[in-house]
């Protein structure tokens, strides 16, 4: 018997240039999480499906994240037609992916939110990948650098756009902003968002829609959050 292959492509029509392509999954036997951060950076022990996210047509360079990849208006595909695909050069990338090909297609995905004018968190979301891409390559300084665009963006889309349409809701966005927050040392700043979802699980009718894991993650970012705060009055007492 063939040895099954932790990888397969699966074929899709491309939403803006109507062509048959090929995308790369992880089967999900093959996905075994064996830890995550505390912006839900996730670790997996052989496969890692986060790297297979960014889809990208060879053809026209249209690329999306794959949650969102078939969601394209008209206007969306006339600025990908007009702006992306004249500069295309075909490029595959369906088969395995180390990091740094990952890397390479959240960029192109990136490229194609700003062509397009793409929703703020679809921006965060992006930002918020490539810095888990360069934590996993160890450099941080890039990593700092995305986290602090993932981190504008959400910002931006939690004062702007509905969210209770999104597939992100309210209250896990206010969690990513105080950990992205703390991350970045704004603990002021982490300390309001992460109070902001403590204050909404104190009302009974809000808690219900509150994951229980998301308020104990919260508590534990707040604690943790106060001890690195206290630490900074110290260094700048010294
Ligand atoms: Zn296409």
């Amino acid at each position: 018997m063939a040895k099954l292959n932790p990888i397969y492509n699966s074929s899709l029509t491309c939403p803006v240039c109507d062509r048959k392509i090929e995308v790369t999954k992880v089967r999900s036997r093959f996905v075994k999480l064996s830890g995550q951060d505390e912006d839900f950076c996730p670790y997996y022990e052989t496969y890692n499906p986060i790297l297979y996210e960014a889809w990208v047509c060879k053809y026209c360079g249209y690329a999306a994240h794959s949650t969102v990849f078939t969601e394209v208006n008209f206007n969306d595909r006339k600025q990908v037609l007009e702006n992306i695909k004249p500069k295309w050069t075909s490029r595959d990338f369906t088969g395995e992916r180390d990091i740094d090909k990952a890397l390479e297609t959240f960029k192109i995905v990136l490229y194609n939110l700003q062509v397009r004018g793409a929703p703020l968190s679809e921006f965060g979301k992006i930002c918020l990948r490539i810095a888990w891409m360069y934590r996993y390559k160890g450099e941080w300084v890039d990593e700092y650098k995305y986290l602090k665009y993932s981190y504008e963006y959400y910002k931006n889309s939690y004062s702007q756009e509905y969210l209770s349409n999104k597939k992100l809701d309210e209250y896990t966005l206010m969690y990513i902003l105080g950990e992205l927050a703390r991350r970045l040392e704004l603990f002021d700043e982490a300390m309001q968002w992460f109070g902001k979802l403590i204050s909404a699980s104190a009302n009974p009718k809000e808690k219900s829609k509150i994951q229980p894991r998301l308020i104990e993650m919260t508590k534990d970012q707040i604690h943790i959050t106060r001890e690195k705060m206290k630490k900074k009055d110290i260094a700048i007492n010294e």
